[in-house]
């Protein structure tokens, strides 16, 4: 087992690409870190040369306390698991497990031991004399993550390895993933560009964008603190609401941010020991909301937040469990863009006559209906404010 650490790893590629800048990271001995982002940010460049399959252009890789720049992958004591994972087709499982070992010419008992042990780890011990053909996708991605195990690495890499399975299978098998690498204990690095797998799988999530470090957090602290406007519409589906927002300070003391056309009150509690969030009275914010702070007033056990924003309700979508409510407000949207700007561009001036798209997660009790004009209520204590110049998150708090 052992700890990884990545000192300014920066990767470009010969024809200028640069997949990956300046990444520094420090996996402890053990832990479950989950590598995600867009398709083209980095992820699989940034495995690899942990993996030692990609040359690294700058910085260190460090293994166990040793730095692997310049160690072939066969002696990085890592094995990966990838999205294609290709078996051989004409050996039994037992035989494709036990593969590495073979060549490593381990000794026949102990090879018997080790596959034994994986098949009753990954509950395939029925299956070890069929070939791949003779196995569900579930089966054979088990029978993949077995060719890992048994060769017990100091370190698992992992790059998409359930996009080829079904939906159901892979919510399924990310549960096993989870709970074996609980039980035994070897530092995995895992890529998804899934936020759901990052964060449902991993102990922390880094997240990246264009090779760059976002922000390195416990899944939690993604969602309640993003750092920037990135993560924030990154992580949570559907994704926070963001608007052009203004914070100003009423007559009576009180902080209040203007949105569109309406003022919401801050609670002393949201503004307290936020400092930063005290400099940007005066000043243009970006506000963010996301789905679940939203409410429906009429309904009782949804009281915590009476200050409302006014809506026109486009379409309702029941999920069975909450009530999907898409809907315009009287504001000037600050979506990110999927292209690589961070925020808003500087000096785009809010058009509070804009209608902006709002996305509320609602009770299923609610009677909201599509083409309504409603009342949204809004927990003032959940929302987000970033600094439209630069993306960056202002003031700590949820
Ligand atoms: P991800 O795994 O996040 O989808 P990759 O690491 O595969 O991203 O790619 C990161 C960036 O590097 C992309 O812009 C991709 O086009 C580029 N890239 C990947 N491989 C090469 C290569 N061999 N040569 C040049 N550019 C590459």
């Amino acid at each position: 087992m052992a700890e990884v650490a990545l000192d300014s790893v920066t990767k470009r590629y010969p024809n200028g690409t640069v997949a990956v800048r300046d990444v520094s990271l420090e996996i402890p001995d053990g832990e479950f870190l989950v590598l995600v982002g867009p398709s083209g940010c980095g992820k699989s460049t940034l495995l690899r040369m942990i993996a030692g399959l990609e040359e690294i252009t700058d910085g260190e890789v460090i293994i166990g306390g040793r730095v692997v720049n310049d160690e072939d992958p066969k002696d990085r004591d890592i094995a990966m698991v990838f999205q294609n994972y290709a078996l051989y087709p004409h050996m039994t499982v037992r035989r494709n497990i036990s593969y590495a070992l073979r060549l490593a010419r381990v000794a026949k008992p102990e090879i018997d031991r080790r596959v034994g042990e994986v098949a009753r780890i990954l509950e395939i011990e029925g299956l070890l004399d069929n070939k791949p053909a003779q196995l569900s996708g579930g089966q054979r991605q088990r029978v993949a993550m077995g060719r890992a195990i048994v060769r017990e690495p100091a370190v698992y890499l992992m790059d998409e390895p359930l996009s080829n399975l079904d939906a159901q299978l892979r919510v399924q098998t990310r549960a096993e993933i989870t709970k074996l690498q609980a039980r035994l204990g070897v530092t995995t690095i895992y890529v998804t560009h899934d936020q759901v797998e990052a964060m449902t799988m991993g102990a922390r999530v880094a997240v990246l964008r264009g090779g760059v470090i976002q922000q390195v957090d416990k899944p939690q602290d993604l969602y309640d603190r993003p750092a920037n406007l990135f993560v924030a519409t990154f992580i949570g589906s559907p994704s926070m609401n963001l608007y052009h927002a203004h914070l100003e300070r009423a007559a009576g003391g009180a902080v209040t941010v203007r949105i569109g056309s309406s003022d919401l009150a801050l609670s002393d509690d949201t503004t307290a020991g936020r400092s930063s969030l005290e400099r940007c009275i005066g000043h243009d914010v970006v506000v963010g909301i996301r789905p679940e702070a939203f409410h429906d007033p009429e309904l009782r056990e949804d009281v915590p937040g009476r200050q409302t924003l006014s809506a026109v309700v486009d379409l309702v979508e029941s999920l069975g469990a909450d009530l999907l409510v898409h809907a315009r407000i009287d504001a000037a949207s600050a979506l990110v863009d999927g292209s690589d700007s961070s925020g808003p561009a500087p000096g785009d001036s809010p058009d509070a006559s804009e209608s902006a798209p709002c996305h509320a997660r609602l009770t299923p009790g609610s009677r909201i209906r599509a083409g309504q004009r409603i009342r949204l209520a809004v927990d003032v204590g959940r929302l987000h404010f970033f600094d439209p110049a630069t993306g960056t998150r202002v003031g700590g708090g949820r």
